[in-house]
């Protein structure tokens, strides 16, 4: 029992010290976020710029259609016009010619507009893909030693996550599953170590007394203990 207190203890040790390194390694250090900052923008000002070209692009394609639609159109009145019968209906189909008139405009408009934007942002994406390798060489340079840091911290969870696959090989599955419950219960805490002060022993997670007869068995060491309080393994060092 000893041994497998030991054991859990050790693992979850080893797993909260693994999510304490990822976030380490995921945060951008205090005196780099502006740096960081800037230069994300300028990658997501390319890629807004693409995404704004294919959409652009697409409207344009649309719009010119869209004229080529109209101007059917305006042909198919052109046409009515001559054949008409009456002055009424000469009338209706003048209104008709003036409808699809105003509609080429502003369509024709809107196309010119599209394509004055397109080329726009054609030069700036030019612009900016042009500088941005020399931007990404000199931000990398500036992230330098993080770089180096968050290197070493990969390191040590390599390291760690192996620890932590042996003892998860070594832990019996029921034990195991027990543990794992617990530890997404409590917050990753499940095992709790006893700690002595003069006589008196406590749950180190909630601080609560142990009971004499608790005490008893886990000092026997022969079965898993809980904390009556906070329903958490207890872990006794004998030599703490
Ligand atoms: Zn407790």
């Amino acid at each position: 029992m000893t041994a497998l207190l030991e054991q859990l203890h050790r693992l979850q040790d080893r797993i909260q010290f693994v999510r304490d390194r990822m976030r380490e390694r995921d945060t951008v250090p205090a005196d780099l976020v502006e740096v960081d900052r800037e230069f994300r923008e300028k990658v997501e000002a390319v890629e807004r710029l693409k995404t704004r070209l294919a959409e652009a692009d697409k409207e344009a394609r649309r719009a010119e259609a869209e004229l080529a639609d109209l101007k059917e159109k305006q042909k198919k009145y052109q046409t009515q016009l001559r054949n008409v019968q009456s002055s009424r209906e000469y009338s209706a189909v003048l209104n008709e010619i003036d409808g699809v008139d105003r509609l080429i405009r502003t369509t024709e408009e809107k196309f010119l507009g599209l394509e004055e934007e397109i080329e726009s942002a054609r030069t700036e994406l030019a612009t900016r893909e042009k500088s941005l390798p020399s931007e990404t060489a000199e931000h990398e340079e500036k992230l330098k030693d993080w770089r180096v840091a968050q290197r070493a911290i990969n390191d040590e969870l390599t390291q760690a996550q192996k620890e932590i696959d042996g003892l998860e090989a070594t832990i019996p599955p029921r034990d195991r599953a027990e543990f794992h419950r617990l530890l997404d219960k409590k917050r990753g805490l499940a095992v709790s170590r006893v700690i002595q002060i003069a006589s008196s022993y406590s749950c180190s997670a909630c601080h609560v007394k142990i009971r004499p007869a608790a005490l008893q068995l886990l000092k026997a060491g022969r079965e898993m203990v809980y904390c009556d309080t906070c329903k958490r393994i207890l872990y006794y060092e004998a030599n703490s």
